[in-house]
């Protein structure tokens, strides 16, 4: 990334960060992904349960292993490995309670509306209500003007990659293009739309200067 996109990627989120503030929710920016993930881990009050969610952004900074290793911290991980979907269930529910939930958002628009796309819905649903706090890691790759062009990206660009990282059975796992389709391994089944949060700066936005997540 040159100099030139990183003062955009500044002047942007900061632009993001007032709009944010406006909808009840909270931002903060770091131009890399290190840093990024240090202010993170600096809002995790002691113990508290802290809830994994999916994200690619929070993957690719290594962020588990390090609050893993935070004293009286306890992680509520569905994607601990050898458990099995049935068995993640519980954590999924579990972790609707915790203190803090960890995930990204799959777009963020320039007037700070959140746009999401579950699968089955755990993570949008924390997101809406349960943790005290919500921290969603994103790169300014997932930046885009409005709602529509986020439901697009989300639908045409996530989606499939999703899909493909995790060789899910459907359509776009083979060809990369979304055909809306129906098979029983769908990934994209909830949309939600944030606009505002209620409790004030539950949710915390931590934009980052980097391509992080898809
Ligand atoms: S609707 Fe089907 S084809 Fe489209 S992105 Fe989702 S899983 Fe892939």
């Amino acid at each position: 990334m040159d100099s030139h996109q990183m003062k955009w990627n500044e002047q942007v989120a900061k632009k993001i960060i007032q709009e944010l503030e406006k909808r009840g929710m909270e931002g903060s920016y770091a131009a890399r992904a290190a840093q990024a993930r240090d202010e993170v881990i600096a809002m995790i009050p002691p113990n508290s349960t802290v809830y994994r969610c999916g994200s690619m952004s929070a993957v690719s900074m290594d962020l588990w292993p390090r609050i893993a290793q935070i004293a009286g911290v306890e992680v509520i991980d569905p994607f601990k490995p050898g458990l099995s979907f049935e068995d993640s269930l519980e954590p999924r529910r579990k972790g609707l309670l915790a203190d803090v939930m960890i995930t990204s958002t799959n777009a963020i628009t320039l007037d700070g509306k959140l746009v999401n796309l579950d699968g089955l819905g755990n993570r949008v649903a924390a997101m809406i209500f349960g943790p005290k706090k919500v921290i969603l890691i994103t790169g300014m790759n997932k930046v885009v003007p409005d709602v529509e062009t986020a439901m697009a990206r989300t639908k045409n660009y996530s989606g499939p990659v999703n899909a493909i990282r995790m060789n899910i059975p459907t359509p776009c796992a083979e060809n990369g293009i979304c055909v809306d389709c129906k098979a029983p391994a769908r990934i994209c089944n909830v949309w939600t739309v944030i606009e505002r949060q209620r409790i004030k700066g539950r949710i915390h936005v931590k934009l980052v200067g980097e391509n992080l997540g898809y």
